[in-house]
């Protein structure tokens, strides 16, 4: 999916369904000019692993800087988003915050280092993706020493410390039964 299908070089304004959309007009391209980015959009589709991930349409809160420079505009600052999955080791559900570092430079049509159809209006949501998806946990847990769960029940072993069965093989227990019988 190419994500400049959607919106032509010719566009002459904002898109407003397309909240990632920074307009860089706004910015004078004299290097050193500035200008803050402060807003919470809904979080797009593909932020996620298997097992974590932000949840489609939660907030993403934006703070970001953007600044002129001799190539094109540097986008930086950070991102905060809502993340929500299940612990690796005991299943359960489990939320977190996550505050990314973004840095992106979007070059000037025309300059050395741009691309041939690049647009005066720049997609942040492609590359926030890519630097959200990558802080995701990989191996996430509720807590760090989470114990896990029980091998032989499933039992979670959080909530019962002093879990344990017997070292008795299930073909045993049947015998221990009927001795147990024998002994009433
Ligand atoms: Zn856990
Ligand atoms: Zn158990």
């Amino acid at each position: 999916m190419n994500r400049r299908d959607r919106v032509p070089e010719s566009t002459p304004r904002l898109d407003p369904r397309a909240p990632f959309v920074v307009d860089t007009r706004e910015l004078s391209r004299r290097p050193g000019s500035m200008r803050g980015v402060t807003r919470t959009v809904p979080a797009p589709e593909g932020m996620a692993l298997d097992v974590i991930g932000v949840p489609v349409g939660s907030d993403v809160a934006l703070d970001l800087r953007l600044e002129a420079v001799m190539e094109g505009v540097l986008v930086s600052g950070t991102a905060e988003v809502h993340i929500a999955g299940e612990c690796v080791r005991c299943l359960e559900p489990l939320e977190d915050d996550l505050v990314v570092d973004v840095q992106e430079l979007y070059a000037y049509p025309g300059s050395s280092s741009a691309d041939a159809d690049e647009d005066e209006v720049h997609h942040l949501e492609g590359d926030l993706r890519d630097v959200v998806v990558l802080a995701l946990p990989l191996q996430p847990v509720c807590e760090e020493d989470c114990p896990g769960l029980c091998v032989e029940c499933g039992a979670r072993l959080a909530e019962d410390p002093d879990h344990r069965h017997d070292a008795l093989d299930p073909r045993w227990a049947a015998l221990g039964g009927l001795l147990d019988g024998r002994e009433r």
